[in-house]
C-alpha cells in the first residue's frame, strides 16, 4: 500500500497537529482542494464521494450557492460584533426560525462555539439552576454509558470513561455517575428493566444530582448506538419526579439525521435544556445554541447574580447566525424526510451483505446513519487509504465503521459507498485483522 501517494503536504505532517493523532507518527491525511455537493476533491485530482458530512455537518453537501450567498452577504455588513451589550438581526432572525422548529418548551436560547462549548453551558445552566433554588449540593450529573459530549474537561467528564475517547484523563475529571446504557434496540422490544440503573442512582443520589445528560436515542462517537425511545420517557418522568434537569445533547442527532428534526421527537420528550451544533450552520463555521425552558431561566435570573456566568467572545457571531438561519431555511424548504428515508432504505439494503461476513459484529441503520459494527478495531492507516482507492471518504473508529452522507447525495454516490464499505469491511480478514 502506498500511502505516500497521497502524503502531499511536507509541512502538514510535520507542523500540523490533526484530531486523536499522534503528532509525530500521524495517520495520513489527505489534502482536499476543494468540496462541492458530495465530492470532495484532493491535490492529485482524486474525487471522493463524502460519506461522512464532516462530522454529522453537511447535510445540504459542501459549496451550496445558497450558504455561500448568506455568508459574502453578511460580510459585507459585518462579520462579527460583541453580543455583550449589542444584537443584530441574524441573530434575532435565527432564534425566531429556531423557536419555530425546536419542541415548544425551549424559550431561551443560549448561543454558543461549538458543541463541546454548548455542552459545557448546558451542564453550568444546570448548576446554576440548583444553586438559584437553593440546592447548591445538586452540581454533579448522571449519565448514560456509551455517551459521547464533547472534548472540554467537563464534557468530557460525562463521555463514556472507557469508549468515550477520554479514558487518559480519567483521574483528572470530576466523578460523574454512570448507569449501563439502554440495550432495547430503536424499533425492537422495550425492556422494563433498561431503566432499572437509572431508576436506582437517581433515587439514590438524587440530592447530588442537578441533572442527567444524555444524547437522545442515537449514541454517536461513544459507539454508534441506536436505543428505545421508551427509555426517554422513563428518564423524562424520573428527572421530573426527583427534580433532575433532562438535557438532551442533539448536537449531531439534530436537523434530521435520524429521520426526524430532532431525535426527541421519536419519543415525544422535551428536555429541559437541549445542545445544538454541528448541521446548526450546514457545516459551515462551528455554532451552536444552548436552549431552555422559561422555568430554568427565570429562575436563574430571578436569585443573585441574576446572569447566567457565560459569555464567549464569539457569542452570536453574525456570520454564523446569518449561514445558520440560511441552512435551516433551506432544510425545511426541501423534501429532507423524503431524502432521510430513501437514504435509509438504501442504506438497509446495501450494507445488509456485511451482515453475513464473519469480521463483523453489527449493521445498523437509522435515519441516514448506517453502521457497521466489527468484531474488532480496524487498522485506521489502512483503511483509511483503501477506501481512497476506492474514491470514497470513510473515516472509521475503533471497530465502527459507518457512514452518515450528506442529505443531498444521489442514489449512485451512495451506492458507491456502501459497495466500497462492504469491499473494504470483507478485505479486513485478509488483511491479518
Ligand atoms: N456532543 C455530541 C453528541 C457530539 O457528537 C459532538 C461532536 N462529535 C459534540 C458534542 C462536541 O461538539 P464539537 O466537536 O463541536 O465541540
Amino acid at each position: 500500500m502506498n500511502f505516500d501517494a497521497y502524503q502531499s503536504d511536507l509541512f502538514d505532517r510535520e507542523h500540523l497537529w490533526h484530531p486523536y493523532t499522534s503528532a509525530t507518527h500521524p495517520l495520513p491525511a489527505y489534502k482536499v482542494e476543494r468540496a462541492e455537493g458530495c465530492t470532495l476533491t484532493l491535490d492529485n485530482g482524486a474525487r471522493l464521494v463524502d460519506g461522512m458530512s464532516s462530522w454529522w455537518c453537511a447535510v445540504h453537501g459542501y459549496n451550496h450557492p445558497v450558504l455561500n450567498r448568506a455568508v459574502a452577504e453578511q460580510l459585507g455588513r459585518m462579520s462579527h460584533v460583541m453580543f455583550g451589550g449589542l444584537t443584530h438581526e441574524p441573530a434575532i432572525a435565527l432564534g425566531k426560525l429556531l423557536l419555530d422548529i425546536v419542541p415548544p418548551s425551549m424559550q431561551k436560547i443560549f448561543y454558543a462555539d461549538s458543541g463541546s462549548v454548548a455542552v459545557e453551558v448546558a451542564l453550568k445552566m444546570a448548576v446554576q439552576y440548583q444553586f438559584a433554588k437553593g440546592c447548591p449540593r445538586r452540581n454533579n450529573f448522571v449519565t448514560i454509558r456509551s455517551g459521547y459530549h464533547g472534548d472540554t474537561w467537563n464534557a468530557m467528564s460525562v463521555c463514556d470513561p472507557v469508549t468515550g475517547m477520554h479514558n487518559l484523563f480519567g483521574p483528572a475529571l470530576p466523578v460523574r455517575h454512570f448507569v449501563p446504557s439502554p440495550q432495547s434496540r430503536f424499533g425492537g422490544e422495550w425492556d422494563e428493566d433498561d431503566i432499572r440503573p437509572l431508576r436506582e442512582v437517581v433515587e439514590a443520589h438524587h440530592d447530588e444530582l442537578a441533572g442527567l445528560i444524555l444524547e437522545p436515542v442515537v449514541q454517536g462517537a461513544g459507539g454508534m448506538r441506536f436505543y428505545h425511545p421508551q427509555y426517554l420517557r422513563e428518564a423524562a418522568a424520573l428527572c421530573r419526579r426527583h427534580g433532575l434537569l433532562l438535557i438532551f445533547d442533539e448536537i449531531a442527532t439534530g436537523f434530521g439525521r435520524t429521520g426526524k428534526l430532532f431525535a426527541c421527537e421519536h419519543a415525544g420528550v422535551e428536555p429541559d435544556i437541549m445542545c445544538i451544533g454541528k448541521a446548526l450552520t450546514g457545516g459551515y463555521m462551528t455554532f451552536s445554541a444552548v436552549l431552555t425552558t422559561d422555568e430554568v431561566a427565570a429562575t436563574i435570573s430571578d436569585r443573585y447574580p441574576h446572569a447566567f456566568m457565560h459569555g464567549p467572545t464569539f457569542m452570536g457571531n453574525p456570520l454564523a447566525c446569518a449561514v445558520a438561519r440560511a441552512s435551516v431555511e433551506l432544510l425545511l424548504a426541501s423534501d429532507w424526510q423524503q431524502k432521510v428515508k430513501a437514504i435509509e432504505r438504501q442504506l438497509c439494503e446495501e450494507l445488509a451483505p456485511a451482515r453475513s461476513l464473519p469480521q463483523v459484529a453489527d449493521v445498523r441503520v437509522l435515519g441516514a446513519i448506517g453502521v457497521v459494527e466489527m468484531r474488532e478495531p480496524v487498522d485506521m492507516a489502512w483503511i483509511q487509504c483503501r477506501f481512497v482507492e476506492e474514491g470514497v471518504w470513510v473515516r472509521p473508529f475503533g471497530r465502527l465503521v459507518y457512514i452518515m452522507p450528506p442529505f443531498i447525495i444521489r442514489p449512485d454516490e451512495l451506492r458507491k459507498l456502501t459497495s466500497a464499505l462492504v469491499k473494504i469491511v470483507s478485505e479486513t480478514e485478509a488483511h491479518g485483522q
